[in-house]
């Protein structure tokens, strides 16, 4: 089976942890700054809190900006169901808006247009807009930035899929119009840690907030005490904080990672373009890129519409995984989870995103993936169709 995504691991990378696993320290060692480091320094962002998964990342985001139990964080329905889950974590609830047709990322419209009927009907505004950039492309966070100087809701990227994609004149992660930006480290996005995420902000105080939740919400910093420090083995739990942290053995896996990110993104792209030209003349819906981005190519979802093939996505998925293709779908709406019934979304609201579910199919892309593997996918997708 060809998969839709995994990891690229060089030797390079695997002496990387071997050395730490011999070292001193196995976490909480020299390499977890230097890792963070780095991450700041490829994306341009101030600063970088490295966390155990990405999940973890957008619990103490919302944390730290505030979230509370009356709020609520809006997002995409087109994502995992982390992002969502993260503001039920905080005991805050969720709304979500329908989908661009283009990008399969929010809508900005859609945006605009739920924030002017909720504000005119006295309905409650989010205190969070998360905007998840879709398969690694670029949702328009100038417009978002600026319906938050109207409507004051802080922004929170989730480029779990995006790093080393452009966008905004930078990299995505300089968080030129949000709070906060978080990566994820899964084996299956563009680098790796096995499991692991980042946090990557502008802002100092957001910073120090998050690298306390992260951390049991302890402190050695003597400023931030409450107390008057009682001895050099004194510290302070001053907030009720996680083990969110990274081991060593996982930011040396990263830092390893990051060296080959701008090789990772360029396979990627060249792939996708590879995808675009060999299925140009198939009966299938392409994904389609913004003009003014440059897409790190996580996934490269397509959609087979049944009024363009005559087959509907399922039995083309089932051919697909019979010929030993391992297609997939991102997403299911969130909002359809068994679990998310309790809050009473309807469908009806998300006619962009039910179209797309109903079609979406995502082909295996992933830095490694040979030609000839490429090639199969191609041509098992020209048979079936
Ligand atoms: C993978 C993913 C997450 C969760 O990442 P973990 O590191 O596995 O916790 C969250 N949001 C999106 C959009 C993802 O793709």
């Amino acid at each position: 089976m060809i998969p839709y995504g995994r990891q690229d691991i060089s030797e390079d990378d695997c002496s990387a942890v071997l050395e730490i696993l011999k070292s001193d320290w196995l976490t909480q060692g020299p390499v977890g700054p230097i890792f963070e480091d780095a991450i700041a320094s490829y994306v341009n962002a101030q600063y970088v809190v490295s966390v155990s998964s990405a999940t973890a990342a957008l619990h103490i985001t919302y944390l730290a900006l505030g979230l509370r139990k009356d709020q609520y964080v809006w997002t995409s329905p087109n994502t995992f169901v982390a992002t969502a889950n993260a503001a039920l974590y905080c005991g805050a609830s969720v709304d979500f808006i329908d989908i661009d047709e283009k990008t399969y990322c929010i809508s900005v419209d859609a945006l605009e247009e739920k924030l002017k009927s909720h504000s005119s009907k006295n309905l409650p505004l989010p205190a969070i807009v998360t905007m998840v950039h879709f398969a690694g492309q670029s949702c328009d966070m100038k417009r978002v930035f600026d319906l938050s100087q109207t409507y004051g809701f802080k922004i929170v990227e989730d480029a779990s899929h995006a790093i080393g994609a452009d966008a905004d004149g930078g990299k995505i992660g300089q968080c030129r119009y949000s709070d906060a930006c978080i990566f994820s480290f899964h084996p299956v996005k563009i680098v790796t840690t096995g499991e692991g995420g980042a946090i990557t902000t502008n802002d100092f105080s957001l910073a120090r907030r998050l690298t306390e939740l992260r951390s049991h919400g302890v402190t050695r910093d003597p400023q931030r005490m409450m107390k008057v420090s009682e001895g050099p083995w004194y510290y302070e739990q001053i907030d009720l904080g996680f083990n969110y942290r990274l081991t060593d053995l996982q930011s040396a896996l990263g830092l390893s990672q990051l060296k080959r990110i701008d090789k990772f993104i360029t396979q990627r792209r060249f792939l996708a373009q590879r995808y675009d030209q060999c299925l140009a003349s198939l009966p299938v819906v392409l994904p389609e890129q913004h003009p003014d981005g440059h897409s790190s190519f996580h996934l490269y979802p397509i959609k087979v519409d049944h009024t363009l093939s005559g087959l509907d996505r399922g039995s083309v998925f089932k051919s697909m995984r019979e010929a030993g293709i391992g297609v997939n779908v991102h997403y299911i709406p969130v909002y359809r989870q068994p679990y998310y019934k309790q809050f009473n979304y309807n469908a009806h609201d998300f006619p962009v995103m039910e179209n797309y579910y109903e079609n979406a199919m995502t082909l295996p892309l992933y830095a490694q993936l040979k030609f000839e593997d490429q090639d199969s996918v191609i041509q098992s997708l020209k048979n079936i169709l």
